[in-house]
């Protein structure tokens, strides 16, 4: 039997937007003395809330924790080729000091810890303790407010009244149960579809089921926010056929198994040729395109890093190796050849040709050198040094999922809108629901705009809630 409950504002999903969104919207109701009842509807358990933000060290694109790093708005628009939304990303820069201000009033430390990019090109604050402190400090923030968080509870269905307002949800609660919400304001926040492989396959093609994610986290993220408000006529924006990707070691099981010790190095496929220039660019500037030509350009979806003992005299090289698995190691190029799997012939063909291109300059691991490899297909721009200091390594790396990029189109509220460009009545859609990225992802801007649009979507749908009479006086 179906349970019926009334709430004023629902928030689905439980990650840093969805919990910004709970907390902003309680804190507005308390500034107009209105006594809502919010929930927060998670798919998961208590201790598996939070999908991706519960895995992320939440990087920040911030040169402090009041301004965005230079350039952030033209760099998000060039990355995207133009079609993002310049008014969402203005937005986003103005709001974003003064929301990690209130994140930090919640109980939240930022500081520059240590990231995995040994070269950078632009600045990332982090959180100290990742998303999973965001989420755990603003939860409890939110709870000292009276927001409800109800666990293994998934939304599947968003029902709307007469005039085309958002009126209900339907939600199926584990063990098969089903409750009926009457609501007044509707906030989705289900991240992406990562965690759907049909969705996976429809939107990014052939052999997307054989992209794993980054995290454990993003297989809860099945898609349902997305197509719940396109089944009422939302409109979508953002790359569908794209997601942000990662280079990790599919032999590991942990969260985000990055080898970002690639450009010192030499990467080769199945076949022992190389593919990439590996020193194109800082390493937080080219780590996605080099995960996605892995995907979708090289023979099983596989590359490996090949290296030697030169690798352990870089200073903080553990930083940039997030795998747990250890490196394949041989005393020669041939043993090493065998031990993954690729022609012998070809790989020591590959080193020698390599190591005979490289320029004389001085190498320095923490910049661009312009130390090159060159007069081979194709050369390396940066960091080339020879690999010739045996026992020589090498690590697997395929491409990972960090997040899906399609989503629904909002405005700079959160407000979910129609396919004519008209906000539908209460609906609103945050974090990775959102649609934004196109082309090539401006690292250390998801975690951001989840609290930035989050919180300004709790904000609005209190007002939309006294503006519409939906609220006693
Ligand atoms: C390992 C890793 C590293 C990352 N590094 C960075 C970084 O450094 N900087 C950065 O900015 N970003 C980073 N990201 C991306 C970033 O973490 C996410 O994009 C962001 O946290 C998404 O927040 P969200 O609230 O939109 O979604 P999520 O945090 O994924 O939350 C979505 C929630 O919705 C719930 N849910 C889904 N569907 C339903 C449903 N139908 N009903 C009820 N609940 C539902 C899920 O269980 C989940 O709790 C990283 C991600 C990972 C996994």
């Amino acid at each position: 039997m179906e349970k019926e409950l009334d709430y004023d504002i629902v928030v689905v999903g439980c990650g840093v937007a969805g919990i910004s969104a709970a907390l902003s919207a309680a804190e507005n109701a308390k500034k107009i003395n209105k006594k809502l009842k919010i929930a927060i509807l998670e798919r998961a358990n208590y201790d598996n809330r939070g999908g991706n933000s519960r895995w992320t060290a939440s990087y920040m694109r911030m040169k402090n924790l009041d301004e965005v790093a230079d350039n952030f708005v033209e760099d998000m628009m060039v990355f995207s080729d133009n079609y993002s939304d310049r008014e969402y990303i203005e937005t986003l820069a103005e709001n974003a000091g003064s929301t990690l201000r209130w994140v930090e009033e919640q109980g939240v430390d930022f500081d520059y810890l240590p990231t995995m990019f040994l070269t950078s090109a632009r600045p990332r604050l982090l959180p100290v303790g990742g998303g999973r402190a965001i989420i755990d400090t603003l939860s409890r923030r939110a709870g000292g407010l009276g927001v409800e968080i109800i666990y293994e509870a998934t939304a599947w269905k968003l029902l709307l009244d007469d005039e085309g307002s958002i009126n209900g949800l339907k939600v199926r609660v584990k063990g098969g149960s089903s409750l009926h919400l009457n609501i007044g304001a509707l906030i989705l926040a289900t991240g992406g579809f990562q965690g759907n492989q049909e969705m996976m396959a429809q939107y990014v093609g052939r052999d997307a089921h054989k992209i794993p994610t980054v995290a454990e986290g993003g297989l809860f993220n099945k898609g349902e926010g997305i197509k719940m408000a396109m089944s009422v006529g939302a409109k979508c924006a953002g790359q569908f056929d794209a997601f942000h990707a990662e280079p990790v070691d599919p032999r590991s099981k942990r969260e985000e198994a990055a080898v970002m010790t690639y450009p010192y190095a030499i990467l080769v496929d199945q076949n022992g040729k190389r593919f990439v220039d590996e020193g194109k660019a800082t390493i937080d500037e080219q780590y996605e395109a080099v995960a996605r030509k892995i995907f979708y350009d090289l023979p099983g979806h596989i590359a490996y890093m090949i290296s030697d003992q030169k690798m352990y005299d870089i200073p903080n090289y553990e930083r940039a190796l997030e795998t747990d698995k250890p490196a394949i190691v041989a005393d020669t190029l041939e043993d090493l050849a065998t031990k993954i799997g690729v022609p012998a012939d070809q790989l020591v063909e590959t080193v020698d040709s390599f190591n005979a291109a490289i320029q004389p300059g001085d190498f320095h691991w923490d910049k661009k050198d312009g130390k090159k490899a060159i007069g081979i297909t194709p050369p390396k721009s940066n960091w080339a040094i020879s690999i010739d200091k045996a026992p020589f390594i090498a690590y697997p790396i395929v491409c990972s999922n960090v997040f899906t990029n399609g989503g629904l189109a909002t405005d700079t509220y959160g407000c979910v809108l129609s396919q004519d460009n008209d906000p539908i009545p209460g609906l609103y859609a945050v974090g990775e629901t959102a649609g934004l990225y196109y082309g090539k992802y401006p690292g250390g801007t998801s975690v951001l705009r989840g609290l930035v649009f989050g919180r300004r979507s709790g904000e609005h749908a209190v007002s939309y809630l006294s503006n519409s009479k939906k609220l006693e006086v």
